[in-house]
């Protein structure tokens, strides 16, 4: 049998949004099992929260602020990255913003846009700018954070339902491009999470809906969706590519 590592021990991580929710989550499960983190975010003092929570178990984390609605910056940072811990392996784009609004409101050509930038562009840009570092891993990963909103929809969120799509569109088409160099592309699709893009909804709206809509009964934690992305991380991980796989507690498989 082929021998295939388990571990991410070693490896360089580069997460975006991981001040927050899923992306601190990311941060910290990836730090645990050894990898050396790439702490970014648009809120500095969030990722610097993150890197000493990451710190304090003894992991390893270095902070950069990055907005990814900015090309430059992302251009930057990436090359830092990389100059820092002497490459990078894996690319968690999981930065993201959520609006609810209709298709008639006023504001809806802003919420676009600014929902483009930050959900869709970026991610794209993250990939270009890591891919010559990628290209020099012995296991390159890149794992984009979508959601269940790109296969299913919820009414007044359609700019990131687009976006989302959108995601899942990039990840297949990018996995069959790069896949002649054994660059995995893959996407999580996280269903209802309990971070700070859900911290709005009043408890009780969130225990009635996962009552209704998922098999699990229950909102989900984001380390729980950090594992998967760890799992997809991995070097064994090297036949799965182009999948978007649902963390969603049963969510898209429920229908009654
Ligand atoms: P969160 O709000 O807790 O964290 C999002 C993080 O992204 C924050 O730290 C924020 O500062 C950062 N961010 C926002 N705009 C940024 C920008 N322009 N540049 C850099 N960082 C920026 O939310 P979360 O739920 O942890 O979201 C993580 C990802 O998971 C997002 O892509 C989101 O769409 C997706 N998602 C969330 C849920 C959920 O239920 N929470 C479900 C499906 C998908």
């Amino acid at each position: 049998m082929k021998q295939l590592s388990r571990s991410v021990r070693g490896l360089t991580v580069l997460v975006t949004g991981a001040g927050s929710g899923m992306g601190r989550a990311t941060a910290e499960v990836f730090a645990a099992e050894g990898a050396h983190v790439a702490v970014t975010d648009y809120n500095l003092e969030s990722a610097q929260e993150t890197a000493k929570l990451v710190v304090a178990a003894n992991g390893s984390a270095e902070v950069w602020r990055l907005d990814v609605s900015e090309k430059a910056e992302i251009d930057r940072v990436v090359g830092a990255v990389a100059a820092h811990f002497g490459g990078i392996d894996i690319v968690v784009n999981n930065a993201g913003i959520a609006n609810f609004l209709k298709i008639d409101d006023p504001d809806y050509d802003a919420v676009w846009d600014r929902t483009v930038a930050v959900n869709l562009t970026a991610h794209q840009r993250v990939i270009r700018a890591a891919l010559p570092h990628l290209r020099r891993s012995g296991s390159p990963r890149i794992i984009n954070i979508a959601s269940v909103e790109g296969m299913g929809a919820t009414a007044q969120l359609s700019p990131y339902s687009s976006m989302k799509a959108g995601v899942i569109g990039l990840t297949r088409s990018l996995a069959v491009e790069l896949g002649p160099e054994g660059i995995t592309v893959n996407c999580v699709c996280p269903g209802p999470i309990l971070t700070g893009m859900t911290a709005d909804i009043e408890d009780n709206d969130k225990v009635v809906f996962a009552k209704r809509r998922t098999a699990l009964r229950r909102y989900g934690y984001p380390e729980e969706v950090a594992h998967v992305t760890l799992s997809l991380a991995l070097p064994a991980s090297s036949y799965v590519t182009g999948i978007a796989i649902p963390v969603d507690g049963g969510h898209m498989a429920r229908n009654a």
